[in-house]
């Protein structure tokens, strides 16, 4: 069975000015997976998932998004997407399940705050302002707002940076979980071993152009093939495990 494509995207090109930030990319996201956007800053990757989000105007090109075009219907798309806003939006001295009937206000819809706080982990935070949550917490409050309208889509833009790693790995879990309960996730990020861990499929964008679509395993695999070495010898573990092993899993002040 082949995966639908759930998002695709047909030559898009966005200029500003004189400057062409996206040099008419193609790709598919599929139904179902985390499909990870990759690439040095600069790379084109948020002028890309806005025009998707029908937050951007593109210059051209065609985004097609569970069927319907971005060109006509972006009233539809937005109902069936959620977007990670930036942190910085939040009021506050709201605590967060005012915070959470703000925002399902603004989505007309009748979920309980508490079950959306419970989805992120947050429940024993509902009484909480915004501004005393952790780094991750926000993180994670922010993620939760996506969910309110129940999404077939949701779009996070570099979710774990400036995160600690426990506080990394709690999201990939959650992360994770949203993809399993049948959401699509798109994500950026620059950290790759997250991306080879969290995303079934990952795009590299460079100056405004894909270099590789594939899975992170057979894009290492062709390049082991093409007879790449790694100078160093390859240990069994990494600096990352040994300070994950002397630190434990549990969840921080994230
Ligand atoms: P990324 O998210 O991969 O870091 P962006 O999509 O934010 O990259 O930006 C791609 C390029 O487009 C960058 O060179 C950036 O400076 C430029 N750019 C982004 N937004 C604007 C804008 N509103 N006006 C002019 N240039 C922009
Ligand atoms: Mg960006």
């Amino acid at each position: 069975m082949s995966p639908l494509p759930i998002i695709s995207v047909k030559n898009l090109v966005k200029s500003y000015g004189e400057f062409t930030a996206v040099k008419g990319i193609s790709f598919e996201v599929f139904e179902g997976e985390i499909f990870g956007l990759l690439g040095p800053n600069g790379a084109g990757k948020s002028t890309t998932l806005e025009i998707i989000e029908t937050l951007r105007e593109k210059t051209s090109g065609e985004v097609m998004v569970n069927g319907f075009n971005i060109d006509d219907a972006q009233e539809a798309i937005k109902k069936m997407i959620g977007v990670q806003l930036q942190t910085a939006g939040f009021y506050p001295n709201l605590n967060l399940t005012e915070l959470m009937q703000l925002f399902i206000g603004l989505y007309q819809t009748d979920v309980d705050p508490i079950s959306l706080l419970k989805k992120v982990n947050l429940e024993d935070k509902a009484k909480s302002k915004y501004k005393e949550l952790s780094g991750g917490q926000k993180q994670r409050f922010s993620i939760a707002t996506t969910l309110i309208n129940q999404p077939k889509i949701i779009f996070l833009d570099e979710p774990t940076t400036g995160l600690d790693p426990q506080a990394r790995r709690n999201l990939w879990d959650l992360i994770q979980e949203i993809r399993d309960n049948g959401t699509t996730v798109i994500i950026t990020t620059h950290y790759m071993d997250e991306a080879e861990v969290l995303c079934d499929r990952v795009a590299i964008i460079d100056s405004g152009e894909i270099v590789v679509i594939n899975t992170p395993n057979e894009l290492i695999d062709e390049l082991v093939a093409s007879g790449f070495e790694k100078i160093k010898e390859v240990k069994k573990a990494n600096l990352e495990d040994v300070f994950i092993h002397k630190t434990g899993k549990a969840w921080r002040e994230d």
